[in-house]
């Protein structure tokens, strides 16, 4: 009679650890008390989804405020949905957004002491762990073909029985040692199953951080763990990695809950201590079609992948912002109360998680980008904004680049007060913005045509006030209000009321009020009815330049 150490023996007979030689390998890590050990472990398929930041910068949150580790591993068992090279974009966009592992892969290299970190580096490994549990009789080979698996399902579906390789229908773990070492030997093509021991009318009580504990059926599924490419499954590497990297707690999508069972049942096989478990929220979207709640999803919604905050501009901090008000209830009452405090200083609870699939709300993070812009001081802004335009607009790094104390001073109008001005929600609204304040800009504004003067206000009402306004301006000796004063008198010498109520009363009597005047100059100035302070742009523009604009625009009228 055959043992289970011989058919062990005879599937991987090259493997010569032990279970001991790995943990001698990877021995337990030394922490600090409280300290949690985290991970993010995508597959390499592509892009970074929105909900995968999500998951990232919950991982990186929880280790940090512990004093732990943060690590990335790539999950690339899968080959057949693998697209080469995008686990350097993964890393390099989390990086974008502050989110840098304390070890693990990094794109072009990995680090730290519980290496390899990619799982496709890792078959070795599984291998010793599944040969452990092949000689215990926990493991066994399948010879099931995907004919037989289909001739399977459809005797479950007619008898209206639980689908799956469990119990009874679990037709090689039936086979004896001998047989199955004779299927070996003849050249049968097989997977490798985990031997359950459950059963599925019973319940194993599992604890989320989230949830609490949760009453689920026992896993009773004889799951695949080794497939026939010699790579492991997701279940079984998910036992081996997180125990031999330490993990102490996994956060990962709320679609894994279901695995729960299976994967305690496999942390029990090994007699091994199974991490915490914080089941994430997905993020969903109402769709504009059927209103109804669904996946924030990389087919209709641009804001599902992480590239479009990158390429629009929006300030990193703005979306980990606008994140963490998804993550935990009590975080925008503390945005309110901090708006310019580190996030380090905000400590995510489970307590405080939301529960229900959070919405993804568009306006809220244009909020949270906007304030998050308008309290960086004008140094900081221009340095992400240089950052993102060296990548995304030439035209506006080059403007920068041209004379960086006079982009600084354009966006610090109104910036370094009390409760500064919001005109930028992301860097790609900047250039719009600021073109006028270039002479050349300026020009190919004009040369483009139309501008926005009053239609109610005659050519010559223009002409005269703009000509007026230049040669009463004295700015080395005017300031805001003795500048706006002025104004209004000027306003008088050309038919408009100083005063709003007077021209509401009699509108007939005059040309229009001095806000109308005013706006004259605002037009001429910058090809446009709005802009920041006039006064602001009337010191930026100085008298030379403002006295070329009206000239030039007096040649259109
Ligand atoms: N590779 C898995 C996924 O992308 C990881 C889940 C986990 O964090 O354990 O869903």
């Amino acid at each position: 009679m055959a043992t289970n150490k011989e058919l062990a023996e005879l599937i991987f007979p090259d493997v010569k650890e032990t279970v001991k030689d790995l943990d001698k390998r990877f021995p337990p890590r030394t922490l600090p008390e409280g300290a949690e050990v985290t991970r993010f472990a995508p597959s390499p398929t592509g892009f970074l989804h929105t909900g995968s930041l999500f998951t990232a910068m919950i991982a990186h949150k929880f280790a940090n405020q512990s004093n732990g580790i943060y690590f990335f591993r790539l999950e690339d068992t899968d080959q057949k949905r693998e697209i080469q090279g995008t686990g350097l974009d993964l890393v390099k966009q989390l990086k974008n957004f502050g989110i840098v592992s304390d070890e693990g892969y990094f794109g072009d290299h990995e680090e730290g002491a519980y290496a390899p970190y990619t799982q496709s580096k890792r078959a070795e490994i599984y291998k010793i762990v599944i040969k452990d549990l092949i000689k215990r009789g926990r493991a066994y080979p399948c010879f099931c073909t995907k004919d037989d698996l289909d001739d399977l399902r459809a005797v479950q579906e007619a008898n209206k029985v639980i689908p799956g390789y469990y119990g009874e229908y679990a037709r090689c773990r039936h086979l004896s040692l001998d047989e199955m070492i004779a299927n070996i030997k003849a050249g049968k093509p097989y997977v490798i199953r985990f031997k359950s021991k459950g059963n599925h009318l019973e319940h194993v009580r599992v604890h989320d951080e989230i949830r609490g504990d949760m009453d689920l059926s026992q896993n009773d599924q004889d799951i695949v763990i080794y497939k026939s490419d010699g790579l492991p499954t997701y279940h079984f590497a998910h036992l081996v990695d997180d125990h031999y990297m330490g993990t102490t707690l996994v956060t990962r999508g709320e679609e894994w809950i279901s695995s729960l069972p299976i994967h305690i049942e496999l942390f029990e096989a090994m007699g091994w201590k199974a991490p915490k478990y914080a089941h994430l929220p997905v993020i969903m979207v109402n769709d504009k079609e059927t209103h109804n709640k669904r996946k924030l999803s990389k087919r209709k919604d641009p804001e599902a992948a992480v590239s479009f905050f990158l390429e629009q501009g929006y300030p990193k901090e703005g979306v980990i912002k606008y994140l963490m008000t998804i993550a935990n209830s009590n975080f925008e009452a503390w945005l309110l109360e901090n708006p310019k405090a580190d996030l380090k200083e905000f400590k995510l609870s489970f307590e405080k998680f939301s529960l229900d699939g959070a919405l993804f709300d568009m306006p809220k993070l244009c909020n949270i980008s906007k304030e998050v812009l308008a309290n960086y001081d004008k140094t900081t802004f221009t340095d992400q904004c240089l950052a993102w335009a060296e990548e995304y607009s030439e035209e506006l790094a080059s403007l920068i680049k041209r004379d960086r104390p006079y982009f600084e001073s354009i966006i610090n109008i109104e910036r370094d007060q009390e409760k500064p001005r919001k005109d930028y929600e992301k860097f790609s609204d900047v250039l719009e913005k600021v073109r006028l304040f270039y002479a050349d800009e300026f020009d190919k504004l004009l040369a483009k045509g139309e501008l926005p003067f009053n239609d109610n206000i005659q050519k010559e009402v223009i002409a005269s006030v703009l000509e007026d306004f230049v040669s009463t301006l004295d700015l080395k000796n005017q300031d805001e209000n003795t500048w706006f004063a002025e104004m209004k008198v000027l306003g008088t010498r050309h038919g408009f009321a100083d005063d709003r109520k007077v021209y509401k009363k009699d509108p007939t009597s005059y040309v229009g009020w001095y806000a109308d005047c005013i706006s004259i100059v605002r037009v001429a100035l910058c090809c446009s009815t709005q802009s920041p302070k006039l006064f602001d742009v009337l010191t930026l523009l100085g008298e030379e330049e403002i006295k070329r604009r009206v000239a030039e625009v007096l040649k259109t009228l």
